[in-house]
């Protein structure tokens, strides 16, 4: 159920606009407004869940979709041979400020670890 108040399903929906690089009946992916790497893409379920704290098993088969929409799109972008970084903050304390699940993919550049 999407929930009216929340960034994301809004994009989701397309009541709000957004770089949409791919999307399907599960997941939509976009560009992320504010870059920290020269890619960043953020992909999303279209249910709102709103934090990776909310998964349960029976979210296998989005995930599964949002795995492998993920791995194409890093083979689409080039990144796959240098390395990429499919990250998502649960919770404020982690740096999550969008409360709906999202995996950010991030690549074009070296990343440390661990991250700050
Ligand atoms: P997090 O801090 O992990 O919750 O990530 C939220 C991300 O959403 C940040 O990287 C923001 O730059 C990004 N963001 C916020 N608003 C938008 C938007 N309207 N379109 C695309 N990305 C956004």
């Amino acid at each position: 159920m999407p929930d009216p108040d929340c960034l994301f399903c809004r994009i989701a929906a397309g009541e709000i606009s957004a770089d949409v690089i791919s999307q399907d009946e599960l997941v939509v992916c976009f560009r992320d407004v504010a870059p920290q790497a020269p890619t960043h893409i953020l992909l999303i379920p279209r249910q709102h869940i709103a934090s990776a704290a909310q998964l349960t098993e029976d979210h296998g088969p989005m995930l599964g979709r949002l795995f492998a929409s993920a791995a194409a799109i890093a083979r689409a972008e080039g990144l796959a041979e240098r390395g990429f970084r499919l990250a998502t903050n649960a919770g404020a304390g982690a740096g999550q400020s969008v409360d709906h699940l999202h995996f950010h993919l991030l690549g074009g550049r070296s990343f440390s670890w661990p991250p700050g």
